[in-house]
């Protein structure tokens, strides 16, 4: 990443602890699901605590989210993740013990376009092997972690499950956590 990590670039309003937000959405036996998930891609592409991963509760537009500055190598812990239940007017609302990802605006901006998407996985292959992927990228460089950046990636979506953020990461939806998984193995070495 050309860009040094100065913190997230959201406001955001803190609603309670992210065991207040379990308890709420009724989510305590979703927590495994997630974490398997991000144990099933391979750790290299988490690296220098970077990359997000998150899911939709279901019929909602909430979201559960891995947390800021997170080792996602060795995520175990449901309170590493916080819970996001509104982006509008750019300010992120959640529950948790730590910040949500600084990528939050990205997840929340596809969510609220794509209802049928419900998983979202954000990983940093190496450059190199980034920008040789045969999908629709961005045309430049983008800073991290702006509404701007979840702008234009809902936009390169559409009908595609991958985009690349050109010189930066990959960003990979699905209907569910195989589904996203499957779409991830098919352009990365597993
Ligand atoms: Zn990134």
């Amino acid at each position: 990443m050309p860009e040094e990590y100065v913190g997230v670039r959201y406001i955001s309003t803190c609603l309670g602890s992210m065991r207040d937000g379990v308890e709420l959405y009724n989510i305590q036996n979703q927590q495994r699901s997630i974490i398997n998930l991000i144990q099933s891609i391979p750790h290299h592409y988490f690296q220098n605590n970077s990359g997000n991963v998150s899911y939709r509760i279901e019929s909602t537009n909430y979201f559960v989210i891995t947390g800021t500055a997170i080792n996602l190598q060795i995520i175990d812990n449901i309170n590493e993740f916080a819970i996001v239940t509104s982006i509008q007017d750019e300010v992120v609302r959640y529950y948790g013990d730590i910040l949500p990802s600084s990528e939050t605006p990205l997840h929340g901006k596809i969510y609220l376009r794509f209802p049928d998407i419900n998983w979202i996985v954000h990983t940093h292959p190496p450059i190199n092997l980034l920008n040789q992927l045969s999908i629709p990228s961005s045309e430049k460089y983008l800073p991290y972690g702006t509404f701007e950046v979840g702008e234009m990636v809902t936009n390169l979506l559409n009908d595609n499950h991958s985009v690349v953020l050109k010189d930066h990461g990959l960003v990979s939806v699905g209907r569910t956590d195989n589904e996203v998984l499957r779409y991830l193995s098919s352009l990365l070495i597993f």
